[in-house]
């Protein structure tokens, strides 16, 4: 049972270091997607919400009123919503504070890039047209069974893929976040190939990235790597660490596969790029 509360909030924008983004908003602390291999427990450094990830929401009740405030001062720029949670968990589905911030953000010159794993997405679709706004959804893989594994909340890797198509055809730009690719998981030349149709499909560009072992991502995902591959956990921090040799040859396949379907892509974090 997920607990769910609510809290205020002292600011909606926060300044951000992000590629591409002036800001970040986030309407919620706490993700009920609960994806094991989120990293965002360790960015807040939070044991509550560390030790209870997925189960544990926090609304900021405010964060319309505050924004609202903001847009009238703050200097126009990128907004990415969100950061460290997801903007279209299932509570948005009744509070509507994403949908009532970008709004504002849209109506008071700001751009919105959003990014999610729900095809709740799709509610506020009459509100995000081109230019002002682009739409990027994170596919692990392709395969239900996996994703349901990794991502137990969050919509089916096709409802994702369906989302990126649908704002295609409406001209906005869109862009698949494949990862985190976890090395013998999800790494696969029959998973790369299928997220590359996806994005040629949907003419998005695909951003990737590999799996990020901050602190308590092994932990959370031993379980299921254990019941996958048995003994996978233990070798993990060698295969998955920057720059490995398993890293080098996945990024290969994927600017391969990239190149033969003429999809653009590019890696989330440049200096790990080796092709
Ligand atoms: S949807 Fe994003 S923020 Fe939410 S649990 Fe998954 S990775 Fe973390």
């Amino acid at each position: 049972m997920t607990e769910y509360s609510f809290v205020q909030c002292k600011t909606a924008l926060s300044l951000s270091k992000l590629p591409g983004l002036k800001y970040t908003l986030n309407p919620y602390v706490g993700c009920e997607h609960g994806c094991l291999y989120c990293y965002s427990p360790a960015v807040m450094r939070n044991a509550e919400m560390a030790e209870k990830w997925g189960k544990l929401v926090r609304a900021k009740d405010n964060i319309v009123d505050v924004l609202k405030e903001e847009v009238k001062k703050k200097r126009r720029g990128t907004v990415g919503v969100s950061t460290i949670s997801d903007p279209y968990q299932p509570l948005e589905k009744q509070l509507e504070l994403t949908l009532r911030c970008i709004g504002l953000l849209s109506a008071n010159g700001f751009d919105v890039s959003i990014h999610t794993k729900s095809d709740l997405v799709l509610r506020d679709s009459f509100l995000i047209n081109p230019p002002g706004f682009d739409v990027g959804v994170t596919i692990t893989t392709a395969d239900e069974y996996l994703a349901g594994k990794l991502e137990p909340k969050a919509s089916k890797p096709d409802a994702r893929a369906s989302v990126l198509e649908n704002f295609s055809t409406k001209k906005v730009e869109t862009w698949i976040f494949f990862g985190p690719i976890i090395p013998e998981i999800t790494d696969s030349e029959e998973n790369i190939i299928k997220v590359v149709r996806m994005a040629d499909r949907s003419k998005s560009r695909i951003i990737y990235d590999k799996l990020n072992l901050r602190e308590g991502v092994l932990e959370r995902m031993k379980p299921m790597l254990e019941l996958e591959k048995p003994g996978l956990t233990k070798r993990m921090p060698d295969l998955a660490r920057a720059k490995s040799r398993w890293w080098r040859r996945t990024v290969s396949k994927i600017e391969s596969a990239c190149k033969t379907f003429n999809v653009k892509c590019e890696p989330a974090f440049p200096e790990m790029n080796f092709a």
